[in-house]
């Protein structure tokens, strides 16, 4: 079977990808990489695009597509609350594109993935797929209306849907894990905590009617959110219908915290802080429907999750970050050299913004170096994926910040990251800042000379 898979570059749809490449089905995956990562795609057809785009009847027929699986979305609650109209634009115009791209098409299979958010603040839990949904955040809202509108062309047109409301997602499987940039969601952000990436954890309000304060989530294995997929597909020739996809257990936000300390053995500092506008106090799931009607049932407990996770964030997560970093390289110097090699060892692909050779020997008022010695900054460069010429300004070195979009600046120069114009670009996008030069060397005229480090 030929199936289309939207967002397949994303965390869950990745993960998910791979599980029905294993099943036999042939996958052909677009994503307009705005959210996805391009290094999760494994070898499968892949076109960048938007799901609205005029392309995607093209895809259907050139592949034969007989369903799809429609995970590309935008999915956090905070900026939907922030930036609804992105959500609108993004989850529900889209999706509705998408939906007319099928019927003209004639493809009617499709797989949804909704969400919990759907249910709002839930009268009762666990929840099942028949309480009221009256979501209390516009990403809820966006994944209701997509909701309607299945029901509608179910109705009208024989649409064969099943839209699976996911419960919070986590976990790592395969080589794929959390990697939104910025990281919104609450085991990577305290994964990173205990790594050291980050200072504390701030706990989004503890004075919820629950029993430790804090808000309660049902925290659901990605791989069992991928198996639900699979047997969702066998089943779409005779179901149609919504179904909730967590464990029936729910665990507060200090009890997450909690399990991290254990299974990671860090100690994790949290700050209480304001309550996060768009959260419902309680969001636990009932899964009896879905164990019925496709016999799915979670394998995995929260344990394994943060298990999973941190085995991710140890071991594969390094492999897909990037890394620039930046500076003076003519005259190169002993700290250049060093904050490259850290940079190596930060990430797996490490970008340098090479800063103007004619205006940094200007500015250090020493000549260029000679030519022979260029060798070894050639030499320091091998290590390295990609350089761009920078003009020696710091405007252009955040400029080209925001459109890398890395991982981590690894910051040269002396100057102390409070000071540095970078900051708060890094601060804004979610990108980390390492100390690469700075920890290290007091001031650049500490630096050894080129040849002792040669
Ligand atoms: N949360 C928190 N601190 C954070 C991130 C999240 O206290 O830095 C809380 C958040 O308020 C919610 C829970 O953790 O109660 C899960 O949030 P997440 O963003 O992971 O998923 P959501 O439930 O919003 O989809």
């Amino acid at each position: 079977m030929n199936i289309l898979v939207t967002g397949g570059a994303g965390y869950i749809g990745s993960i998910t990808v791979r599980r029905l490449l294993e099943k036999g089905y042939n996958v052909v995956i677009i994503d307009n990489l705005s959210r996805g990562n391009k290094f999760s795609i494994p070898d499968v057809p892949f076109i960048q695009c938007d799901v609205a785009d005029e392309k995607v009847g093209e895809v259907i027929k050139q592949y034969n597509i007989q369903a799809v699986i429609h995970f590309a979305a935008y999915a956090y609650v905070g900026e939907s609350v922030e930036n609804p109209g992105l959500y609108f634009e993004n989850n529900l115009k889209k999706s509705l594109i998408l939906l007319e791209t099928l019927r003209k098409n004639n493809v009617n299979k499709i797989i949804f993935s909704s969400t919990c958010s759907t249910y709002g603040d839930p009268e009762i839990v666990p929840i099942t797929e028949s309480e009221k949904q009256a979501p209390i955040n516009p990403y809820g809202l966006t994944k209701l209306l997509i909701e309607k509108a299945l029901q509608v062309y179910n109705k009208n047109y024989g649409l064969k849907f099943i839209a699976l409301r996911y419960f919070n997602a986590a976990g790592a499987s395969y080589d794929v894990g959390e990697h939104h940039r910025p990281e919104t969601h609450l085991i990577p952000l305290v994964l990173d905590v205990a790594f050291g990436r980050r200072d504390k954890i701030k706990i989004f309000g503890n004075d919820y009617p629950t029993p430790d304060g804090t808000c309660i989530r049902d925290y659901i294995h990605v791989l069992d959110i991928a198996d639900a997929h699979i047997l969702a597909l066998e089943k779409l020739d005779s179901i149609s219908g919504f179904y909730n996809i967590g464990t029936g257990k729910g665990n507060s936000v200090k009890e997450i915290i909690e399990a991290c300390r254990k299974i990671t053995g860090h100690e994790i500092p949290v700050e209480i802080v304001e309550r996060r506008p768009g959260d419902p106090h309680v969001l636990v799931a009932d899964y009896k429907k879905i164990q019925q009607d496709l016999g799915w049932v979670p394998k995995q407990d929260i344990n394994d999750i943060i298990r999973d996770a941190w085995h991710w964030h140890n071991e594969l997560e390094k492999k897909h970050l990037t890394v620039v970093t930046s500076g003076y390289f003519d005259p190169i110097h002993a700290g250049h050299i060093e904050c490259i090699h850290l940079a190596k060892q930060l990430g797996g692909k490490l970008i340098v913004l090479l800063n103007n050779d004619q205006q940094c020997a200007l500015k250090k008022g020493k000549a260029f170096m000679p030519l022979g010695e260029r060798k070894i900054i050639l030499e320091a460069l091998r290590d390295v994926d990609e350089v761009f010429i920078s003009i020696d300004e710091d405007a252009s070195v955040c400029k080209s910040l925001e459109a890398l979009k890395p991982d981590i600046f690894a910051k040269g120069g002396d100057r102390l990251i409070s000071e540095i114009p970078e900051t708060p670009i890094c601060r804004r996008l979610g990108i980390q800042i390492i100390d690469g030069l700075g920890a290290k060397i007091q001031s650049s005229s500490d630096l050894t000379g080129l040849k002792q480090i040669i």
